[in-house]
């Protein structure tokens, strides 16, 4: 018989419920276990998950756990910390977040842990390498879900603008999820062609380009600004990227991986085009960027790693 594919969640706030019941009601795995500092609502939030299941006749197992359930576990998935309020940068999160993190990565190894974790908790490049440095792991193990969210927001914009299915929108967003995050538009395409080749009601201006990029890298600040939080988009994000791993989909996603020598730089977390599966990150692509991106793209870095206390 084969072994449950086993996900543990820690952090059952806005984003870590939202992404529960994300993968619940996308059947990608045997069993979830929640684990929150807050016992209480990580319990009512188990039993409420579990009170759905039937609808679907899933045999999905959910729990209120601990960290002993990360031995099993093929992926932890840690969403636990404090969230930008309005007006705040994900960077201004960096040191409270930090301290959280640093004693979630050391309980879950002392598990025995031995699977893959995925971070959410922003700053999530940051963040990301805080897990990598702290549990020893290698990087292949250990994922950000850095601009899989923004990729995603920029695709659905360019599926209404061009409309036309987000799967025929090829588009990324490279760089920190935050500030210094930009859009590669010269390999960006759709059905296949440039986007710089579209003709007729399809040709698009560098302003409104500019513009799409903007509404993209601001979205979480007008969601937040409006109703508090953002969580619904992250938890379908970190739902796909869960998927491909206990699937072994081979899929191609923008993550927040460390860089060994890609675009010229080591050592930080950050987002380029990964291909994940079962083992975690198998293969990070470099397709050729423009200079002006290029450019971008090390100054993402260049936050990144001034904002790095663990650099
Ligand atoms: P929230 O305040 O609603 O939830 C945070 C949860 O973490 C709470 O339930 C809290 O009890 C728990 N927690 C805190 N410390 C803990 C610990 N040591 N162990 C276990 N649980 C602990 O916040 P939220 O809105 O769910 O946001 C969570 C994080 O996700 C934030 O850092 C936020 O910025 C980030 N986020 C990331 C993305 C992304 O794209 N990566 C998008 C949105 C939000």
């Amino acid at each position: 018989m084969e072994r449950a594919r086993r996900i543990v969640l820690v952090g059952s706030g806005s984003v870590g419920a939202s992404f529960a019941f994300a993968a619940l009601n996308q059947d990608i795995c045997d069993e979830l276990v929640m684990i929150d500092l807050n016992k209480e609502k990580v319990s009512a939030d188990a039993n409420d998950m579990q009170d759905g299941l039937a609808n679907f006749k899933s045999r999905v197992k959910v729990w209120d756990g601990d960290y002993a359930d990360c031995k099993e576990a093929d992926i932890v998935v840690i969403c636990a910390g404090i969230a930008q309020r309005p007006g705040q940068t994900r960077l201004d999160l960096i040191n409270t977040n930090l301290k959280i993190i640093k004693s979630i990565t050391h309980d879950v190894v002392n598990s025995g842990f031995e699977g893959i974790f995925l971070v959410a908790s922003n700053p999530v490049d940051i963040l990301s390498y805080a897990v990598w440095k702290f549990s020893g792991f290698p990087k292949e193990r250990v994922i950000g879900s850095g601009t899989s969210l923004d990729t995603a927001r920029l695709r659905y914009q360019l599926s209404k603008r061009f409309n036309i299915s987000p799967r025929a929108i090829n588009a990324c967003v490279f760089g920190e999820h935050g500030d210094s995050e930009f859009v590669a538009w010269s390999i960006a395409k759709v059905a296949g062609v440039s986007l710089t080749k579209l003709g007729g009601q399809n040709q698009v201006s560098p302003e409104e380009l500019q513009a799409i990029y903007e509404s993209t890298r601001d979205a979480a600040y007008k969601i937040i600004q409006a109703k508090g939080a953002t969580y619904y988009g992250v938890a379908m994000a970190l739902t796909r990227i869960c998927k491909a791993i206990l699937s072994d989909e081979l899929e191609l996603l923008m993550l927040s991986t460390r860089l060994e020598g890609e675009y010229g730089h080591n050592d930080v977390y950050i987002s380029v085009p990964c291909i994940v599966g079962r083992t975690g990150i198998t293969s990070i692509l470099t397709p050729e960027l423009s200079s002006a991106e290029m450019a971008q793209f090390n100054q993402s870095v260049k936050v990144l790693k001034e904002n790095n206390p663990l650099i």
